[in-house]
């Protein structure tokens, strides 16, 4: 057993009942560029090897496959309330106040997000890049909450777990001029830019009602730990994924 394969947020330790992790490339079967946890399906790697490692990281985690819930992700701004396990076409975010039903994504430098509303036991969890953050993936999702559950955004707690940082981010121009300045930093060279995807993300959920003390920012960048995680703008085509997962037991 090895518990250095995944990690767990601190804002959410005071829920029992809550089931949060987010796996790292440690303790797998997957060989070369992608060692040694890639639970990527689709990433261009062995597949026993990648089957090998859900079967592990699930065994490790105690939870049954089959509740798991699949977005096929696709950089949307598309919300699914989720009822049952299965894969779910087309989709950056789930929710569920299901217990049982284990909502998970897959990233490697994309964000990561992870709520949770204790009141209403209510969960969601979003894959979110530039795209989809620009778009406005993270306040559909919350505007889900609100509608479907009748949650209050004042209650959500909220973690955004690893993916590339601003010192790393470095973004076309195409991109940048899509962003206000406040979440661009310049570094030594002052022609180019680096977005703060996570800055931006968090004053989003902040604009719909979260309070600060709420967000929780994973500090660790995607693209510089290269022993504990995967980072797609580093590893291109050989990239393995991370997954992470939220539910309710
Ligand atoms: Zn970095």
């Amino acid at each position: 057993m090895n518990s250095h394969s995944y990690i767990t947020f601190p804002i959410f330790k005071s829920y029992p009942e809550l089931f949060c992790v987010f796996s790292t490339r440690i303790g797998g079967f997957s060989q070369g560029e992608y060692f040694t946890m890639n639970m990527g399906l689709n990433s261009g790697d062995n597949l026993v090897n990648v089957k090998k490692n859900r079967r592990h990281l699930f065994e490790l985690l105690n939870i049954d496959e089959n509740k798991l819930a699949i977005p096929k992700q696709v950089h949307s701004v598309s919300v699914k309330k989720v009822t049952k396990p299965g894969i779910y076409s087309d989709t950056d975010a789930l929710c569920t106040n299901s217990v049982e039903i284990f909502l998970s994504i897959q990233t490697a430098d994309c964000l990561p997000m992870f709520i949770y509303e204790p009141d209403k036991k209510v969960v969601a969890v979003i894959h979110s890049g530039w795209q989809g953050s620009l778009n406005g993936i993270v306040p559909e999702t919350l505007e889900k909450l609100v509608n479907e559950y009748a949650i209050q955004t004042i209650n959500l707690k909220v973690a955004i777990g690893p993916g590339i940082q601003s010192s790393c981010y470095e973004v076309r121009e195409d991109v940048f001029s899509r962003f206000p300045d406040e979440f661009l930093n310049q570094h030594e060279d002052k022609e180019k830019k680096y977005l703060d995807l996570q800055s931006f993300i968090k004053n989003q959920l902040i604009n719909q009602g979260v309070v600060g003390k709420n967000i929780y920012i994973d500090s660790s960048c995607t693209h510089c730990d290269t022993q504990k995680y995967y980072s797609y703008r580093r590893d291109k085509d050989k990239s393995g994924r991370m997954m992470g997962i939220i539910g309710l037991h």
